[in-house]
């Protein structure tokens, strides 16, 4: 069991671009399992790589009592959006409404390089947007409407954790398992 210091908010590692995965061996299979025990002890609903310093495209989740990883993930969104609250490991204690897809097809691979194919919708499709979009450098607040990211900025800037990174540091605030 190994849980990684999540990084928050203003570390550079959250805006790059993540590199896909090639070799599907030993050390991605680590990668995988750390990634499930940070986020189950945060404890989040979705963790992606990059929120543990790793630039690869890979993610978990876990929603609804199921755990879950994908690689390389691939998505096709509905039309049909969907609002709601959401949070991120990544900004302890920040939730806005954000608005998504209502459904996705996630297509990718498990950790052995098997294909997989993931179809979700509300809280499932939320995460799987949420961690792919980690993967390309953008975060919710990116997503959220004009009003919304507003009151979420001036929300980071008074938080206690702003401007302490890129000091890697543990989320100071449980998230109720709500967080991505
Ligand atoms: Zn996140």
């Amino acid at each position: 069991m190994s849980i990684k210091p999540i990084r928050l908010f203003g570390d550079p590692v959250l805006r790059e671009k993540a590199q896909p995965v090639k070799d599907f061996d030993k050390e991605l299979r680590i990668l995988v399992k750390d990634l499930q025990d940070t986020m189950m002890e945060a404890p989040g609903a979705g963790l992606a790589a990059p929120q543990i310093g790793v630039g690869l495209r890979v993610f978990t989740y876990y929603v609804d009592g199921t755990l879950g990883h994908l690689i390389n993930p691939d998505l096709d969104l509905s039309e049909d959006l969907q609002d709601g609250e959401e949070g991120c490991l990544s900004f302890p204690g920040i939730y806005y409404d954000t608005p998504r897809a209502l459904r996705v097809v996630a297509k990718g691979f498990d950790e052995n390089g098997e294909p997989v194919t993931i179809e979700g919708s509300e809280l499932l499709s939320r995460a799987i947007q949420h961690e792919t979009d980690h993967l390309d450098g953008i975060l919710f607040i990116d997503r959220m409407d004009r009003d919304q990211r507003k009151l979420a900025l001036k929300a980071i800037r008074e938080a206690e954790w702003a401007g302490q990174a890129p000091v890697v540091k543990q989320s100071p605030h449980a998230t109720f398992g709500r967080a991505l």
